[in-house]
């Protein structure tokens, strides 16, 4: 029995008991405002019999008016009581009638006392034809489209021209504020600087992450639970309506096949929008509902004489941050694409657009925002991502010629003997990959040209030894040596070092002939100034310092040869500012980032590529171990187990998302936590980027020089600092670490004889997040590592590339080795042809260059 029908006879046993309000324990009321929305739900359910469509609005109107969830019988005197029951009585004939002529054609006798309500539905029923004369055009058109099953861009293209609207060419650069669009006020504006977007242009190039195919239209009645489609059809109501307990908008929605039942949940305010007899697109997942299909907060769109961008087609999903909401950002994106575009030209030469099979620029934006198929979003992609990795390559290459070939370098003489001197007072003799690494440095320091090398090794794979002998080299050719790190601390490590294993050699030679000098920012300003005169003077021969050594009062006398450690710590301009200090000196750059191969050479091709791809022997590989949370506790004896035995120990703090203000607080709470309640008799040690730097310095020496056990610390531990009794690092909140960044910080311990473990604690172990970090337990290869890392994160974390100083890649993969290969190749051929882009067909081009490499000298 459907609701309805329990209505009818709810009522019609009250009719019978004289009106009494007898029939419903509690009041006819109680059951009423109960039953009211059930009631309705069926009703509408009912509608999908209904033949005749017109009459859905008006059926379900009459019943809204009988407001039956706040009746008031019960307070009714008996003439009231009978005269309100005739009203709904009636209504339920009238609706039972109106369903059943309707399904079977046939006049159904109807109830006496019905007649007046009949009589008034007459009028109604008038009204309805009027309506339906007015919206003939539609129906009409609902016909033609009844062949179609697929909305395709051809019939909103007629749709356009047949209204005489069409793309109207806008005269305001795409230099303009993305506020030249109407409905983008600055506060807006300012949400979108968030994600970079300031200008016409930015908006042109602000692309979605993904598509909604809502390109399937189905008739009604066609509809498949669980798929995502679109329809067509007629409202033929819309009302505001509680769902759950909510209120939100419900609609009719019919087609020629059938009707259904449409709900945004908690948006009450989409019911103004959608009047009776308008046409409608809804595209969105069918659900089920006791039974029933129908779509749940569904996109829409009237169907108006316009291109449709929320549904029926491939619908952009954009990046977006609080405050932006899809359906604006695509009216503005599309408004941008119709109105701007034209003004983009293409810059990429046609000869490699014809061999790369590319689309052109402006069809290649148009598309990737809204695609006709996903082959030609593909397509788009394409070209867009070529153009990056392109430019990309263009640039990189520039900058190498620049640094090679621009002026002579200085060649140095190698001198065996003090090569072989160094090496014999070392206490180990290098590994087969040093020697390597080594002797094509000094292949590279012999010629006329200057060296532009990468120097990439495992954390404790011993590039300081090699860097350590080039900067020899370089003093003893009568040249100064500089090396830059990027933390006093690693500054002061590398100058105890590297003052250790000269001074070695020194003493084995009984010659004094070298001086070293460290440059921090901490000196007296005094100090600094007597070592600039030095410098200056030529009166140093190697200087290790931090960012102080690029400041403009360092000058030197002559120096020879740069060297920049952990490179991913600084950006192309520091690395041409400590460059731009010499006479085009040689430069050796050193990182722990384990770069792919096929990477380096795109991002990196600007240097030649030396790797230390072994590591000393009797290292042992770091235990890593992946703890649930609820085993904590396990981890803390462990840690107290290896303090007692004179061993150090890192708790690394979970990363905070972009505030390194809530990190520190988090950092410090738990530095708190720990003193007071788990290692009460330890000495702990509290590192966080919110301390000035030479507090930072202060504590990493108090942990190095042992007189803190535990170092409790947020990622800024991650660079290459060298504490040989630290023994166990461990990490909480582990899953929100790359995994690149977690092998960093498990190279922190272990570097001496002894054993170091990684216990690695996450905050919440998701299937994804275990599978990750069991492969820290069982993958011991920096590069391994990376390379998944940059599989599962993408280059952009990988790199961190605001700081890269290289252009940002945002479509490009540099694990598409395919496109990585076709771009330089490209590169290469063009830079053959016109080296400097002076040709004037390639000047669009030029521009381009030196927009995307903004901040790079070599464009501008
Ligand atoms: P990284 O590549 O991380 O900068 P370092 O140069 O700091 O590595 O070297 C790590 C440690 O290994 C140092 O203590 C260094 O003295 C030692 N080391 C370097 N080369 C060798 C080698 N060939 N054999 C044994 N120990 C070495
Ligand atoms: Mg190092």
């Amino acid at each position: 029995m459907t609701d309805i029908d329990s209505l009818r006879n709810v009522l019609e046993l009250e009719r019978r008991k004289g009106y009494t309000d007898k029939a419903v324990i509690g009041g006819l009321d109680k059951y009423l405002h109960k039953q009211a929305g059930q009631i309705r739900q069926s009703l509408v359910l009912s509608l999908n019999e209904v033949k005749t469509k017109e009459l859905i609005p008006q059926l379900l109107s009459g019943f809204d008016e009988l407001n039956l969830a706040r009746s008031n019988y019960g307070s009714y005197g008996p003439d009231e009581r009978k005269r309100w029951m005739a009203n709904v009585l009636g209504w339920l004939d009238e609706m039972e009638g109106k369903t059943k002529t309707d399904r079977s054609q046939e006049p159904v006798v109807s109830r006496q006392e019905t007649e007046d309500r009949r009589q008034e539905s007459v009028v109604s029923s008038q009204e309805t034809g009027d309506r339906r004369q007015e919206s003939g055009v539609s129906s009409r058109e609902t016909g033609d489209r009844r062949q179609e099953s697929v909305v395709s861009r051809q019939e909103t293209e007629d749709r356009r021209q047949k209204t005489g609207v069409s793309s109207q060419k806008r005269r305001e650069g795409l230099d303009s504020p993305i506020t030249v669009i109407k409905g983008i006020a600055p506060t807006v504006a300012n949400k979108f600087a968030k994600l970079n977007v300031r200008t016409l242009g930015d908006l042109l190039y602000f692309f979605p992450r993904r598509y909604v195919d809502y390109s399937r239209r189905k008739p009604i009645s066609e509809l498949i639970e669980g798929e995502e489609q679109t329809i067509i059809g007629t409202i033929w109501q819309a009302r505001v309506a509680t769902l759950g307990n909510r209120k939100g908008t419900e609609a009719i929605v019919g087609d020629e096949t059938g009707n259904i039942r449409v709900v945004w949940f908690n948006q009450p305010y989409l019911a103004k929008s959608f009047r009776t007899n308008a046409r409608v697109v809804i595209s969105g997942t069918v659900g089920v509902f006791k039974g029933h299909k129908v779509f749940e907060s569904p996109e829409w769109e009237l169907l108006k004489d316009k291109e449709l961008i929320h549904t029926g087609r491939l619908v952009p999903v954009y990046p977006l941050t609080q405050g932006l909401y899809p359906r604006q950002v695509r009216k503005w994106t599309k408004e941008t694409v119709d109105g701007y575009l034209w003004q983009l030209s293409d810059f990429l030469p046609p000869g490699i657009k014809t061999r790369c099979q590319l689309l052109d620029l402006p069809a290649a934006i148009a598309q990737i925002h809204y695609p006709d198929d996903l082959t030609m979003a593909e397509r788009a992609r394409g070209r867009l991502s070529f153009d990056e990795l392109f430019l990309l390559q263009l640039g990189v290459l520039a900058r190498k010629r620049d640094w090679k070939e621009g002026q002579p370098g200085n060649a140095f003489h190698i001198d065996q003997e003090v090569i072989s001197r160094f090496l014999g007072c070392l206490p180990f003799t290098l590994t087969r990959a040093q020697e390597r690494v080594l002797q094509e440095i000094l292949t590279d320091l012999k010629q006329a040209k200057a060296m532009s090398r990468l120097l990439q090794g495992e954390v404790g794979s011993g590039k300081t030894v090699i860097a350590t002998l080039a900067l020899l080299i370089a003093a003893a050719n009568g040249y100064q040596g500089a090396l830059m790190a990027p933390t006093e601390v690693l500054a002061e490590q590398h100058y105890a070092n590297i003052c250790g294993y000269l001074s070695q050699a020194q003493h084995s030679s009984h010659e004094c002939w070298m001086t070293t000098a460290l440059l921090t920012g901490s000196l007296s300003s005094s100090e600094k100034e007597r070592l600039h005169d030095k410098i200056k003077q030529g009166k140093v021969d190697i200087i290790i310092g931090t960012h102080a050594l690029i400041q403009k009062e360092v000058e030197f006398k002559k120096l020879g040869l740069a060297v920049i450690d952990e490179q991913h710590r600084f950006g192309v301009l520091q690395r041409s500012a400590l460059r731009q200090k010499g006479f085009n000196p040689h430069v050796l750059v050193m990182t722990a980032t384990p770069i792919p191969r096929t990477m380096a050479l795109t991002l990196y091709g600007d240097l030649d590529l030396s790797v230390i791809d072994e590591l000393p022997p009797g290292r042992q590989v770091v235990k890593t171990k992946c703890l649930e949370p609820r085993y904590r506790e396990k981890a803390y004896t462990f840690l107290h187990r290896e303090v007692s035995n004179g061993r150090q120990a890192f708790i690394i703090c979970p990363l905070v998302e972009e505030s390194e203000v809530l990190e520190a607080k988090a950092a410090k709470t738990e530095y708190e936590r720990l003193s007071r309640e788990v290692f009460p008799g330890l000495k702990l040690g509290l590192l966080h980027g919110q301390m000035p730097g030479n507090e930072k310095e202060e504590v990493m020496r108090h942990f190095r020089a042992g007189e803190l056990d535990i170092l409790v610390s947020t990622s800024v531990v991650e660079v290459g600092i060298d504490v040989p009794r630290a023994s166990v690092m461990m990490v909480e909140g582990a899953e929100r670490f790359g995994l690149s960044q977690l092998h960093q910080f498990r190279g922190r311990v272990g570097r001496d004889k002894e054993q170091g473990y990684c216990l690695l604690i996450p905050e919440k172990l998701s299937p994804e997040a275990r599978e990750r970090l069991r492969l820290m337990e069982k993958v011991h290869d920096g590069f391994a590592l990376a390379e998944k890392d940059l599989e599962i994160r993408g280059p952009g974390e990988f790199f961190g590339t605001h700081q890269s100083g290289l252009p940002d890649l945002k479509l490009a993969k540099l694990t598409d080795l395919h496109s990585l290969e076709l771009a330089r190749q490209e590169a290469i051929t063009l830079f053959q042809s016109d080296p400097n882009l002076k040709k004037a067909e390639h000047q669009p081009l030029r521009q381009q260059l030196s927009r995307v490499w903004a901040g790079g000298a070599e464009w501008s």
